[in-house]
C-alpha cells in the first residue's frame, strides 16, 4: 500500500533518468516496436540471476491481469503472493467478497505464479457477529486456497469503536480469528502503524515523504489525541507473544523501518516473528551497508523478499510492468552484487551477500513462513 518508490512523482530525477535508460534500452533491445511486450529474463544480467533463483515477492497487489504480464511471471520464474486489503476509501477495495472472487480467479488464471492472502473486513468490527462472520469467511478462503490473512493500517489508525476509541490488533475481537488463522497453520501478514515520518516533522529526505503528501489521511503528526506510533506496535507485539503458535510477517520491515536493532530485539524476542521488505529497501540502501549486510546475515532465515509492487484496475500494460522489471533489477543489484546504484541521489554500493543467503531471502523463507507458496 506504500506507493512512494515505484510513483512516478516520488522518484528522483536520477531515478527516473534510470528507468528512462532501462525503457530505452529494452526496446532497443527486444523489439523495433516500442510498444511490443519487453524480454525481461533475456535482456538484462541481474533478471537473469534474479530469475535462476526462482523467486518468491511475498507482497504485491494485482487486480488484473494480461498475457504480457503473465509472460513476464514465467520468464522471470516469480511466484506473487497477492495481499487482500480493505480501504473504504477505494472503489476497487472498498467491498471483500468481489475482491476475493476477482483474486482467487486471477490465481486459477496464473499457472502457479499467483497465491492469495485474504483478509476480512474490520470495518464490520462493531457487528455483534463480527468475529465469527471474519472466522467464517476466512476459513472459505482457506479452503478456497487461501494461504494467509492480512491485517491493515486502517487496524490502530482509522477504524473507531462504539466509544470513539481507535481499535488496536490487540483487542479481544481479533484474538479468535488469530488462534483460528493459527489453528490452519496459514500466516498473518501485519501491516500496522507506519514509516516514523507520518509522526514526525515534514521530512522531504525521507523515502515515504512523497507518500504523506499524496496521502496526507495517513499523515499524523498534527492530529491531537491520535496513537503513537509505539501504542500501536505495542499492541502487535501483544499479538505476537499471545499467540506464539501463530506465524507472523511483519510487512515494510515491520513498521521499524529506522531501526535494525530495533528490529533485531524483535526477532529475537519472537520467535514467530519474521519481516518483509515491502516498499521499504530504500531505507536499508540509505542505512551503512556493511551493518545492513551483516543484520541480512544474521537474520537470513528471517527476511523475505516483497515489493509492494502493484496493477490496479486501470494499469495500462505493458507500460505498467516497466515499475516491476525495474523495482526487481535494482533490488538484485542491491542484495546480490557489487554494482553501485543512484537512490533518492545517493551513490549505493550493492550489499553482495552470499547466494546461500540470496535463497533465503528471494524464495526459501518465503515457502517456509507461508506455506502453500
Ligand atoms: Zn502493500
Amino acid at each position: 500500500m506504500m506507493k512512494m518508490t515505484i510513483r512516478a512523482s516520488a522518484r528522483t530525477i536520477a531515478q527516473v533518468l534510470l528507468n528512462l535508460s532501462i525503457a530505452v534500452l529494452s526496446a532497443a533491445q527486444t523489439s523495433p516496436s516500442a510498444s511490443a511486450p519487453a524480454k525481461p529474463a533475456d535482456d538484462k544480467p541481474a533478471l537473469r540471476a534474479f530469475a535462476a533463483i526462482h523467486p518468491i515477492d511475498v507482497h504485491v497487489h494485482v487486480f488484473k491481469t494480461d498475457p504480457a504480464f503473465q509472460k513476464m511471471l514465467q520468464h522471470l520464474h516469480v511466484k506473487l503472493l497477492n495481499i487482500l486489503v480493505m480501504d473504504d476509501t477505494l472503489s476497487y477495495r472498498k467491498q471483500l467478497q468481489p475482491q476475493i472472487d476477482d483474486a482467487q480467479a486471477l490465481a486459477r488464471s496464473s499457472r502457479g505464479h499467483i497465491a492469495l492472502c485474504t483478509t476480512f473486513d474490520p470495518y464490520k468490527f462493531e457487528s455483534r457477529s463480527f468475529t465469527t462472520d471474519a472466522i467464517q469467511q476466512i476459513d472459505r478462503d482457506f479452503a478456497h486456497g487461501a494461504i494467509a490473512v492480512k491485517i491493515w493500517k486502517n487496524i490502530g489508525m482509522e477504524i473507531k469503536n462504539s466509544s470513539g476509541q481507535y481499535i488496536m490488533a490487540d483487542d479481544p475481537k481479533f484474538e479468535p480469528i488469530y488462534q483460528d488463522i493459527a489453528s490452519h497453520g496459514k500466516t498473518l501478514m501485519t501491516h500496522q502503524a507506519e514509516p516514523d515520518v507520518a509522526w514526525g516533522p515534514p521530512d522531504p529526505s525521507d523515502p515515504s515523504w512523497s507518500y504523506y503528501q499524496e496521502n496526507p489521511r495517513w499523515y499524523v503528526a498534527n492530529q491531537p489525541g491520535f496513537p503513537s506510533k509505539q501504542e500501536i506496535l505495542e499492541a502487535r507485539d501483544q499479538v505476537l507473544s499471545d499467540n506464539p503458535q501463530l506465524r507472523m510477517v511483519g510487512v515494510h520491515l515491520g513498521s521499524m523501518e529506522r531501526d535494525l536493532d530495533n528490529i533485531a530485539s524483535h526477532l529475537d524476542k519472537y520467535p514467530n516473528f519474521a519481516i518483509d521488505t515491502a516498499a521499504r529497501m530504500e531505507y536499508l540502501m540509505l542505512m551503512p551497508p556493511g551493518k545492513v549486510r551483516a543484520f541480512l546475515i544474521k537474520y537470513q532465515d528471517r527476511v523475505l523478499y516483497g515489493t509492494d509492487l502493484d496493477l490496479p484496475p486501470d494499469a495500462k500494460f505493458p507500460d505498467a510492468l516497466k515499475d516491476w522489471q525495474s523495482t526487481y533489477e535494482r533490488d538484485w543489484k542491491f542484495l546480490a552484487t557489487a554494482e553501485t546504484l543512484t537512490v533518492e541521489g545517493q551513490q549505493v554500493h550493492g550489499l553482495s551477500l552470499p547466494h546461500r543467503v540470496l535463497q533465503k531471502i528471494f524464495r526459501r523463507n518465503a515457502i517456509r513462513w507461508i506455506p502453500g507458496l
